[in-house]
């Protein structure tokens, strides 16, 4: 049961609602008029995605794709493990994407994604991450557009899970060690 797990707050939903807010008007400068292509990565981004689009209102596309980068426990799968389960299903060749995520922890995910899009020949690709771990790096990558910098632990909640569950916490929480 979810009650069984200790939970802490890391970032209550007003903190959440601050960054966005400060996303949306730093992507809003530089998309404005270009119709840009905002690549969600399913499934942990897709409420910082509604919030975000919502905040943003001007024109833009929205895609998802989704990669296996972990199974059900809690460490990174490593490099060579990472797949495109669903790829972008629109031709992004001379378009202006941005791919949102929600968390940025050793790197090595978003950084085989946008290898991975680079291929595809977009017009300028650009990376936006609801959170970044700084303290588990192992690849560098640039992230254009960050909003919070969240500890070495690990975080559930605004739609990002552990095992399929937490999701519906409004909340970023870290799971409390011990359980
Ligand atoms: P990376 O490749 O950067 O190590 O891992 C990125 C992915 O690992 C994230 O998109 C997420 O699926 C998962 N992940 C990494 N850290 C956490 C965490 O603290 N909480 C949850 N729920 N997933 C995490």
């Amino acid at each position: 049961m979810d009650s069984e797990i200790k939970l802490s707050v890391l970032f209550t939903r007003e903190q959440i609602a601050a960054a966005v807010k400060r996303l949306a008007a730093e992507i809003r400068r530089d998309y404005l008029d270009k119709n840009p292509v905002l690549i969600a990565v399913l499934k942990g981004s897709f409420v910082f995605l509604a919030d975000l689009v919502r905040q943003l209102n001007f024109p833009l596309q929205i895609e998802f794709a989704q990669l296996s980068s972990y199974g059900r426990g809690r460490e990174s799968a490593g490099k060579g493990k990472i797949k495109v389960v669903q790829d972008v299903k629109t031709d992004i060749k001379g378009r202006h994407v941005l791919v949102v995520e929600d968390i940025i922890d050793t790197g090595l995910t978003a950084a085989f994604f946008l290898e991975h899009l680079r291929q595809k020949q977009p017009a300028s690709l650009k990376l936006c991450s609801l959170t970044d771990k700084p303290s588990r790096t192992q690849v560098k990558i640039n992230i254009d557009y960050l909003g919070l910098t969240v500890p070495d632990k690990f975080i559930v909640g605004y739609g990002i899970d552990w095992d399929e569950r937490f999701r519906y916490l409004p909340d970023i929480c870290a799971i409390e060690d011990g359980d």
